[in-house]
């Protein structure tokens, strides 16, 4: 999967930016506030319905305008499609090829990307809020269907926090085996996907560390040892039970799925209170090149890769490890720093150099 072409209007600081990327190696590098990032987001946008940054869309379009635009090329399998994004206060419109597309999942697989910035590192030490959207959002990524269920659990459990804080118990019954269903599927759902992701993340460790520290990630749900549905269901309706007298109580539902966490973990140990800061990066790291790796398998192409802020992420030896490795693959990659870095260019055949200056971007060759 590649960009071709992109336009970006009146989004962020970026008030007119038209580029060409290379097939391969992005270079993007300028000072600090310059719309590095921004670049980055705009490129993310164009095929997912949220940013990575935030949810409030007025702070996407450039102060003091009242639309952004975002336009792309994308081959996918030989075939190019043109995707055309308007945002507003009151909204986002999404056309592909000209044809104005209703729902998120006319929109799922058009454009993959997976982005590493040096905000991920932080839902290692954050609560499991942080961890909860990062699994979410990764496992629509490469299913479609989980938004739909993850919706529908999300409505149900609105449903009955209404039914317990107002004291009404009629119903009740009904919308707990509701939550349980749909739950269960949720569960189901991320189960798979972390045990996919477990494999691959070791190997990617290694790679780029270089060390022999295992690492691990585990999803643990409350209450639930199965991995089926229908059991996970049971399951879940016990433990909805359990709860019942303290989620009247609370006048909300106290566990289940929209509770549970991720687990990382470092020779068996928390990575949280025992790896090293650039243990967590790199950790960080390897998860999103297996969440790339899996894109690959199911996509049988590569998403596009966002490294943000590289300079400031990893030792030379580290980012060295990831070149040649990045190397190796055909994928497409954007990495933004601060310097026009030369070892990273010595590792990176055909890289494309933009300079980002003050929102606009010069090309200055490949
Ligand atoms: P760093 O190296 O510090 O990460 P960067 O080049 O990645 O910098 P960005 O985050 O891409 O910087 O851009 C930040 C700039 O964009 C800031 O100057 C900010 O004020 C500006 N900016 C953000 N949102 C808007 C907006 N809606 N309208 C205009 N400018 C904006
Ligand atoms: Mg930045």
């Amino acid at each position: 999967m590649r960009l071709c072409s992109l336009a970006v209007v009146d989004f962020r600081n970026l008030s007119s930016v038209h580029i060409k990327p290379g097939n391969r190696f992005n270079l993007l590098y300028g000072l600090n506030g310059q719309g590095k990032t921004n670049l980055l987001e705009a490129i993310y946008l164009l095929g997912s319905p949220r940013s990575f940054r935030t949810t409030r869309l007025p702070e996407l379009v450039r102060h003091g305008e009242r639309q952004a635009h975002i336009l792309g090329t994308v081959e996918s399998g030989g075939v190019h499609n043109s995707l055309k994004l308007k945002l507003e206060s009151a909204g986002r419109k999404v056309e592909v090829d000209g044809k104005a597309i209703h729902k998120a999942s006319e929109l799922h697989g058009r454009l993959n990307a997976v982005i590493f910035s040096p905000d991920d590192t932080g839902m290692v030490r954050m609560g499991p809020e942080s961890r909860r959207r990062y699994l979410d959002r990764a496992v629509y990524m490469g299913d479609i269907g989980y938004l739909h269920c993850w919706h529908s659990y999300q409505r149900i459990l609105k449903q009955r926090n209404h039914l317990l804080k107002n004291s009404d118990r009629a119903g009740l019954d009904v919308w707990t085996e509701k939550l349980a269903e749909t739950g269960a599927e949720v569960i189901e759902r991320r189960l798979e996907f972390i045990a996919v992701l477990d494999k691959k993340l070791q190997m990617y460790y290694a790679t780029i560390a270089g060390g022999s520290e295992t690492s691990r990630i585990s999803y643990q749900p409350d209450g639930v040892q199965s991995a089926d549905k229908e059991h996970i269901r049971e399951e879940l309706l016990e433990l909805f039970k359990r709860h019942q007298r303290s989620d009247e109580r609370y006048g909300t539902t106290t566990a289940g799925p929209h509770r549970d966490d991720l687990n990382f973990t470092m020779d068996e140990r928390p990575l949280k209170a025992f790896g090293s800061q650039g243990q967590q990066k790199s950790f960080v790291l390897a998860l999103k090149m297996a969440e790339m790796d899996n894109l690959q398998d199911i996509f049988c192409e590569a998403p596009l890769l966002l490294l943000d802020d590289m300079s400031s992420e990893l030792d030379a030896q580290r980012n060295n490890n990831l070149m040649e490795f990045l190397t190796t693959r055909e994928i497409q990659v954007f990495i933004t720093t601060t310097e026009r870095s030369s070892a990273l260019l010595a590792t990176a055949p055909h890289c494309a150099v933009f300079h980002v200056e003050d929102g606009n971007l010069t090309f200055e060759g490949s």
